[in-house]
């Protein structure tokens, strides 16, 4: 009879929302929809996608309308089915049997998970209490421990705390090993590092269409990098990694630059309105929780017992998502996070009679 092996024997689907919820603040995505002029216009190219056809390996079309929307040549950017993909591709490929690979937790679950996957030496380095990086000890541990490969999200999912320019210039600059620089929330940030990617030979930046540009439902994400990283990372990817749809679609959003950038702007908006309300709330129940926020599309709440409030949200209908020991909840529609507001409102009442 055939057995599962010990590594995957356990394992369960990734399925962070098992029941459905009224209202979905728990996944990081957009809360708008792709502007009903853009899809009519997409429309008529898909008309003219050829079906039996398989879709273009280097995903031209979308990597040029990336391109031209961060200003970075072409010729470095590499497309993936969601980043997610890329980060996979890159665990598969850029480590060898034995190697050591470093993380900085709390961080994205799914760094840990591919290392696990590919049974790689895992190097745990945490943060300081305020979830920020002691930047020195990152280098000095990487560089003790023989790491191969450093990968971290900057601004980080699920604390949303950014790190500055400068204080990555200097890790990159530090570490021997390959700096694998996850962006996926920094068009809500200012720190990003994609006009200067060229001046490093140890680094890939990955970009997503998943939270800024609501296309999370295409899989649409981009890695960055030098000549030499970026032709690696498409001589080791699967050909057709990326279908025709998303393609087509993708580049076509890409494109429409100003639409993106209102989009963008009414997110940051209703960030920064949760963000605020939130804040005030602390105000009016001091010590009961901690608030972070402000570079992301989310905010991130530190407060003890967690998973009572994770599921005190739960069965009023809203879903948040609870990892790491951390509350994070993603902006929404203004009437959602006003639901949101009142019903953390009336847990802490709750609580505190
Ligand atoms: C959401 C997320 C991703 C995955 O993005 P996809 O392009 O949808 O696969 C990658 N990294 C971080 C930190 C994320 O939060």
């Amino acid at each position: 009879m055939y057995r599962l092996n010990d590594k995957i024997k356990d394992l369960k689907p990734y399925d962070p929302v098992g029941e459905r919820y009224r209202i979905h603040l728990d996944a990081n995505e957009s809360f708008l929809p792709i502007p009903a002029e853009v899809l009519e216009e997409v429309k008529a190219d898909l008309d003219k996608l050829e079906f039996n056809r398989y879709p273009d390996p280097l995903a031209k079309e979308a990597c040029e309308a990336f391109s031209g929307y961060y200003g970075v040549p072409v010729r470095n950017v590499v497309a993936g089915n969601g980043s997610d993909e890329l980060i996979t591709v890159i665990f598969t490929a850029f480590l060898q049997k034995g190697d050591a690979f470093a993380t900085l937790e709390p961080d994205f679950s799914m760094y840990a998970f591919n290392g696990f996957l590919q049974e790689m030496r895992h190097v745990v380095i945490g943060k300081k209490e305020d979830f920020t990086l002691d930047i020195d000890r990152v280098i000095e541990t990487c560089n003790n421990e023989g790491v191969k490969l450093l990968i971290f999200s900057n601004p980080c999912n699920p604390t949303s705390v950014v790190q500055s320019r400068e204080e990555m210039r200097k890790l990159i600059r530090g570490v021997d090993a390959l700096v694998i620089l996850d962006e996926a929330y920094m068009d809500f940030g200012a720190e990003s590092l994609l006009k200067e990617f060229m001046d490093y030979d140890n680094l890939i930046l990955l970009r997503t269409c998943s939270k800024a540009f609501g296309m999370a439902a295409l899989r649409l994400g981009f890695a960055v990098a030098n000549d030499m990283l970026a032709g690696a990372l498409r001589a080791v990817k699967s050909p057709y990694n990326v279908n025709s749809v998303t393609q087509k679609i993708g580049a076509a959003v890409l494109r429409r630059k100003e639409e993106l950038q209102k989009a963008l702007a009414e997110i940051l908006n209703s960030r920064n309105f949760l963000l605020e309300q939130i804040k005030q709330i602390g105000g009016e129940f001091p010590n009961c929780f901690t608030v972070f926020g402000g570079s992301t599309n989310f905010v991130t709440l530190v407060l003890e017992e967690p998973e009572r409030l994770y599921q005190y949200l739960g069965e009023q209908g809203i879903s948040v998502r609870f990892t790491s020991g951390l509350i994070r909840v993603t902006c929404g529609t203004e009437e959602e996070n006003r639901e949101f507001l009142q019903v953390l409102l009336n847990y802490l009442k709750e609580k505190g009679e």
